[in-house]
């Protein structure tokens, strides 16, 4: 039999999806072109590309907002993305547009971020000329950096949709690095701040930051009084007011509708105040920054410890630092700090 048979199958069920769903077939395709697998559509196979990389796995010891939680229920970036994932599916499917895609997107959302979350990413946004963005960081893993230096040549869209996954301070829509040409693209970037605003909850609570009667009146009003009840109220909100992109309508957008667009907001500006700006959390960000800036000066004065199979041989030394350091997992990095006498590794139990 001709295996051929069964992706030609998947690509005529796309075929059923939303008019403005992103469809495999018409993919802008890969900067190599390759051969089709047998059994799967090309959105599939990026996917399965991106979670059996070695950057993938990382995630599961890199800071979501506390940094090396001794305890075992806090979210890790990894858990946070396999959330987006899940949450950008049934966004997706419940709008007729590309599950695959989304399911791809986010999956690799996060992949660049170094350690100790944002202030890893400020830190190195410090060192580096060119600045670093964990979004620009993603793609260069994804493009760049896995598979030995030949990136996994994934789909335009896919990696168009995990640059512009960040969001602004001031918005969860905020455009700061464009609107993914997708709508899927939009879905994930939409179920990213899903996710995080509301586990993020939950570890704040859990981290004693914060109780569930702190939280805003909107919040409670509109969104529920519980974890699942936030989940849902702005998962169902976004799928109702971006019907339009069923082909329902002739602009279609992915978006909440006004009031509860408000309350997320709010809601996110809450945490920024409360959560990740709060004192001890900022101290011990401002810990794992000096960690990074102390690698960093380390590299830059031996960079025949920078491994070759985290940076790429032509780079100038300050980017291979960065990309051999961006990496690393928390634990990683606070590990090989402490041996080389960094003092605010030293003693940190990870
Ligand atoms: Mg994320």
């Amino acid at each position: 039999m001709d295996l051929h048979e069964v992706r030609r199958r998947l690509e005529a069920r796309e075929e059923l999806l939303s008019p403005y769903a992103a469809r495999s077939v018409t993919s802008r395709g890969r900067k190599r072109p390759e051969a089709p697998s047998p059994l799967r559509t090309e959105y599939q196979r990026d996917r399965d590309r991106i979670l059996h990389t070695k950057a993938f796995r990382r995630l599961k010891h890199k800071t979501q907002v506390f940094i090396a939680p001794a305890q075992d229920h806090y979210v890790t970036r990894l858990t946070h993305t396999l959330e987006v994932a899940q949450v950008a599916r049934t966004i997706a499917r419940a709008l007729n547009l590309n599950e695959d895609l989304a399911e791809a997107a986010a999956l690799g959302h996060d992949i660049g971020h170094g350690p100790f979350g944002h202030a890893g990413e400020e830190a190195l946004a410090e060192c580096l000329p060119e600045g670093f963005r964990h979004n620009y960081q993603s793609v260069r893993v994804l493009d760049r950096l896995e598979n030995a230096g030949r990136g996994l040549n994934l789909t335009f869209e896919v990696l168009d949709a995990v640059e512009k996954s960040s969001k602004a301070r001031e918005d969860i829509f905020a455009e700061g690095w464009g609107v993914p040409v997708t709508l899927e693209g939009q879905v994930v970037k939409t179920a990213d701040a899903i996710a995080y605003i509301n586990h993020d909850i939950l570890d704040a609570i859990r981290a004693g930051l914060i109780t569930e009667n702190d939280l805003p009146d909107s919040t409670k009003r509109l969104l529920g009084t519980t974890h699942a009840r936030r989940l849902d109220t702005l998962i169902c909100d976004i799928v109702e007011a971006s019907w339009a992109a069923t082909g329902a309508g002739p602009e279609p957008v992915i978006r909440f509708s006004p009031e509860i667009h408000a309350a997320a907001n709010e809601l996110r500006e809450f945490m920024f105040q409360r959560v990740y700006l709060f004192d001890t959390t900022r101290q011990e960000a401002e810990r794992g920054k000096r960690i990074v800036r102390f690698l960093f000066r380390h590299f830059l004065a031996h960079p025949e410890q920078i491994s070759p199979d985290f940076s790429l041989p032509d780079d100038p030394v300050e980017r291979r630092a960065a990309d051999y350091i961006s990496g690393m997992t928390d634990r990683y990095a606070i590990r090989l700090a402490a041996g080389l006498g960094c003092p605010d590794a030293v003693g940190w139990q990870v």
